[in-house]
């Protein structure tokens, strides 16, 4: 930590930033361990699965054949549950810190912002350790070993995934996961809250890190920022499809660039 060194005009700028977004993507997790999607090393470089991946994380599968939807999920959620928050976690949580206003969107689904101590979080695309019968509609978890959350009232996520099944219900109904599979529509009350925190009153500054940067609803408040005159920063070791209009595009890992903006920030408390 604090190897990393920031071009000098992003440090000038940095010292007049009060208000903060981050928006973050499987990237940020990949150095705790947890695959991405895209990118090296990415769950489809698998071979047998490819771009198929999609196709088992959308809506259509997991009605037809939630036991394929379930082993995708296992590979993420599976992973997540030995995962720690890493270097770029911690240096969110210490920006948020920092911050006079603070939102963090994540597109991640593996719990490692909340562990990590984040607080304004809009997790987007869900919890992949919340469950919901969909039969019954009645609510459930994975037993999360992380926060000692191991009641024995949830599931066990390895036994899950070793059975390489869609885990079910006492009703016999199969669970789903509480989280956004292609094809959904997102949750309209955390959509309102991007729309109010994100877009209506831009942050002065809004960093893009660990997404391959997809979905309009990501690339959108990068936008809408960098219109706006605020400072925007993107940390992908890869390019993307918004590197050419951000200000500043790190080529790092997110362990090692985010520390580094969390150190040159202002304190405001
Ligand atoms: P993505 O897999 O499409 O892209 C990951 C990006 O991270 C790539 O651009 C890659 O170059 C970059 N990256 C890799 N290592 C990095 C590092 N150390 N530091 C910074 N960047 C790094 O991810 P996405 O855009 O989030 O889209 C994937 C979708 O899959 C999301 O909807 C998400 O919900 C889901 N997903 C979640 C997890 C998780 O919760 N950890 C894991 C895989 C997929
Ligand atoms: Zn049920």
């Amino acid at each position: 930590m604090g190897d990393f060194a920031l071009p000098e005009a992003l440090l000038v700028a940095l010292r007049d930033v009060r208000s903060v977004g981050v928006i973050t993507g499987a990237g940020i997790s990949a150095e705790s361990g947890i695959p991405t999607y895209r990118g090296k090393g990415g769950i489809y470089d698998d071979p047998d699965e490819g771009d198929r991946t999609v196709e088992a994380l959308s809506a259509p599968t997991l009605q037809s054949d939630p036991d394929r939807t379930w082993r995708a999920l296992f590979q993420i959620a599976g992973a997540a549950v030995n995962a720690r928050p890493n270097a770029g976690h911690t240096a969110i949580v210490e920006i948020e810190r920092k911050a006079e206003r603070f939102v963090l969107l994540t597109q991640n689904v593996d719990g490692l912002h909340r562990l990590a101590g984040s607080r304004n979080i809009i997790d987007i695309h869900g919890d992949a350790f919340e469950l919901i019968c969909m039969s019954c509609g009645k609510q459930n978890q994975f037993n999360d070993p992380r926060t000692g959350a191991t009641t024995g009232q949830g599931l066990d996520i390895h036994r899950c995934a070793a059975a390489g099944r869609a885990p079910r219900c006492p009703c016999g109904g199969v669970y789903r996961p509480e989280v956004v599979l292609f094809g959904e529509m997102l949750p309209e009350d955390k959509l309102r809250r991007l729309y109010a925190e994100l877009l209506d009153n831009p942050p002065d500054l809004v960093i893009s890190v660990g997404t391959s940067a997809m979905f309009p609803y990501i690339v959108q408040p990068m936008l809408v920022a960098r219109m706006a005159g605020k400072l925007t920063i993107e940390i992908n070791p890869e390019p993307t499809e918004i590197s050419d209009f951000v200000a500043f595009h790190l080529k790092a890992k997110a362990g090692d660039a985010l520390p580094a903006i969390a150190a040159a920030l202002p304190n405001r408390v």
